[in-house]
């Protein structure tokens, strides 16, 4: 395939991995190829890379694409697929009520192919089932941060880490997960003495390098910041005046984490640690001001995860440390573009800009797209949508770059749901996925990948970077968000998906965040709703909110103590004792935790590309504590048979000091594609959170035994 001609200048564009966001310069070699290296002037990273993003350059080959649009395995042309798509989608809505149509989006699509998805979904087809893998990666620290700050807003930004004097890292393996993040926190160490704090049932690589490793019973972070707010509370380390001043709630909070962790020895021994390190602990937090609780899928990734965010954001409230200078809860988001889904409304229960269902907000979004079936309440969130598709309430479903046969929990059943669709659409780069190949007569639409595709990703500091093309698009792979407007076209909006590029995309959506905002809601991108294709082109790095005229986005916010309330006052969460939702038995006597490994994204479809991070973790494993492994009478190297009630595995045993005992750790990354050893999201139980509807995927109770010899 000719590529463009080679750059002697390098095309800035923005890592297509994780929720650091690192700048890129990417140099294309004129055949198909690039080289990559750090961007120096980007604020996320400085020029720094860590393995995945340096290795960018060996994932480009064209191996395993789809290169043309399909219908039941065989090339049709552009027109044909999208009509047929159009024509489906209209009878099935037609036949069955709109809500018989559904999209399962993912946070690796740009904010454009988000936006028009939405639009197309929530204003024109009229059904709310649009979520998103994203809804397994951060929506509890979306739903804490809504209960707490009255928004989806994260307070601070990566400057935070660099001038704290505490950063406490909760349910988090930065060290692998946002490896350039950890190298600020290093950085800071070695500059003013910053101390660092793990907090996780795994000793990972971060709790290696932490100064303080608390290795916490799963499930009990709730334990943890419960008995902290109490500490504070009894040792005169409250922010009164803060308090008084900017929240509400704080004594029902405070009674219930007194019922929970009345003092330290309670804490301990609901967390399972040693009474003199939760002293330590709380110590620590009570005496530095400047601290930073940084929490990701550990927290997340849980049946009470809202409240676990909670309980954290309570103890900065209750100390007044939240959008300073090197203070707040920061929730470090897993995909490269999570945050910027949430942005256009891209989870079931949002609408549109960070607007939900109140009439007022239904009737502006209604006004401003002009949208004829506007919904006006929630659909169904990821696990429960599959499970609509199971039961045949859902008939057609457009699965958009991601791979629910394989990341999703109960895997198995979400593989089976998709044969009972009438229509499953997708829009993939890659062909061998998991979910792309559970049915042989899906419509596969070819999209464009990294490197090929232009738009915007926002990162966890709510900065929005462009990503740009420097290649040239393979076969007739399209752009995500222009199929779906041709969609749109064919089902008769041709004047609502009319856009000619994606800068236009992106100005309708900075336009909505604005639209008749004065001030209540905290996504406002105002600012660049009339941006010019040519600045859009040449946009550097920019954290919302931006609102009209302002000539800068923001760092922080709160530290005016303004929130987006109705009252404008922050609010404590009273939160639940934590109870873990699938209690071991003398069946399952283990807990199986999942996870990423340092070198693989995902299902492996791009890494899996690269022999040198492959070479880190080269086959699927499990780690276990050495004292289980020497009862059940495995060694380094056996493979393994891991159950669950809901499924098994074979995987290789990684024998690791850093286990709990009694605690199972798989990687999420492989598949039946890409190993013989089966999905680990198979094993995972279907529980979620009640309050953000994410599903638990860190404590599954399991069963592990020798394997059989093959
Ligand atoms: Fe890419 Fe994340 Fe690594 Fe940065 S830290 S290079 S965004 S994977």
């Amino acid at each position: 395939v000719p590529d463009l001609a080679p750059h002697l200048e390098p095309v800035r564009t923005t890592c297509p991995y994780c929720g650091v966001g690192c700048g890129v310069l990417a140099r294309p070699d004129g055949l198909g190829g690039a080289s990559v290296e750090g961007d120096p002037e980007h604020p996320a990273n400085f020029g720094r890379l860590c393995s995945k993003g340096s290795a960018l350059g060996e994932t480009l080959s064209l191996d395993d694409r789809v290169l043309h649009p399909m219908i039941a395995g065989r090339r049709v042309t552009w027109e044909h697929a999208l009509d047929e798509v159009a024509a489906r989608f209209a009878r099935i809505a037609e036949e069955h009520g709109p809500e018989a149509v559904a999209f399962y989006l993912s946070g690796q699509l740009l904010t454009e192919d988000y936006y028009v998805a939405n639009k197309l979904a929530k204003g024109f087809i009229g059904t709310p089932h649009v979520d998103t893998n994203s809804r397994l990666c951060m929506s509890s620290a979306v739903a804490a941060h809504r209960r707490a700050f009255g928004s989806d807003t994260v307070p601070g930004c990566y400057e935070d880490l660099d001038e704290a004097d505490l950063l406490v890292l909760v349910g988090s393996n930065a060290a692998w997960c946002h490896p350039i993040l950890f190298r600020r926190m290093l950085d800071a160490r070695a500059k003013r003495g910053t101390r660092i704090v793990a907090i996780d049932p795994r000793r990972t690589q971060t709790g290696e390098e932490a100064d303080f490793f608390l290795g916490i019973r799963p499930g009990s972070d709730t334990a943890l910041f419960s008995g902290l707010l109490v500490h504070l509370a009894e040792s005169g380390a409250l922010d009164e005046r803060y308090i008084a001043d900017h929240t509400a709630g704080f004594e029902p909070a405070l009674d219930r984490a007194r019922a929970i962790a009345p003092d330290v020895a309670a804490t301990a021994a609901l967390t399972g640690l040693p009474r003199a390190e939760v002293q330590v602990f709380f110590d620590l937090f009570r005496t530095t001001p400047r601290v930073v609780t940084a929490f990701s899928q550990g927290v997340n990734q849980s049946s009470q995860g809202t409240d676990k965010a909670n309980a954290i954001i309570n103890c900065h409230l209750a100390t007044g440390r939240i959008g300073r200078p090197g203070m707040g809860p920061f929730s470090l988001t897993g995909q490269p573009n999570a945050m910027g889904g949430r942005e256009v409304g891209g989870l079931a229960n949002m609408l549109a800009a960070h607007m939900h269902f109140t009439p007022e907000e239904v009737d502006l979004v209604r006004r401003f797209w002009r949208a004829p079936r506007i919904i006006t309440g929630e659909g169904l969130k990821a696990v429960s949508l599959f499970e609509a598709i199971e039961r045949g309430k859902i008939k057609a479903l457009w699965v958009m770059g991601t791979n629910p046969a394989v990341s999703m929990p109960r895997a198995d059943r979400v593989r089976a749901a998709l044969r009972r669709l009438d229509t499953l659409v997708i829009s993939e780069a890659v062909a061998t996925t998991d979910t792309l190949t559970a049915r042989d007569d899906a419509i596969v639409l070819p999209a464009l990948a990294w490197g090929e595709k232009d738009g915007t990703v926002t990162n966890s500091e709510r900065r929005i970077s462009r990503q740009r093309r420097f290649l040239k698009a393979p076969g007739e792979a399209r752009a995500d968000w222009w199929m779906l407007a041709e969609v749109g076209r064919r089902l008769g909006h041709r004047e609502a998906f009319a856009w000619p590029n994606a800068a236009a995309v992106f100005r309708e959506h900075a336009a909505l965040s604005g639209f008749e905002n004065a001030g209540s809601r905290d996504f406002d991108l105002s600012g660049l709703a009339e941006i010019p294709d040519a600045a859009y082109e040449a946009a550097r790095p920019v954290q919302w909110p931006l609102p009209r005229k302002a000539k800068s986005g923001r760092a922080r916010l709160f530290a005016d103590g303004q929130f987006f309330t109705r009252d404008r006052r922050a609010r404590f969460v009273a939160v639940q004792k934590p109870v873990l939702a699938d209690p071991t038995s003398e069946t399952f006597p283990f807990r199986l935790n999942t996870g990423r490994v340092r070198d693989h994204w995902h299902t492996l479809t791009r890494t899996g590309k690269s022999p040198r991070l492959s070479a880190h973790r080269a086959v699927p494993f499990v780690e276990i504590h050495p004292d289980d492994a020497a009862r059940i009478g495995l060694a380094e190297g056996d493979l393994a048979r891991v159950s669950t009630p809901y499924g098994h595995a074979v995987l290789e045993v990684m024998v690791t000091p850093g286990a709990q005992a009694g605690a199972l750790f798989a990687p999420m990354h492989w598949s039946e594609t890409t190993s013989s050893a089966g999905r680990v999201g198979a094993l995972a139980q279907g529980a979620v959170d009640p309050v953000s509807g994410q599903p638990e995927l860190k404590a599954t109770s399991a069963a592990i035994t020798p394997a059989p010899m093959r």
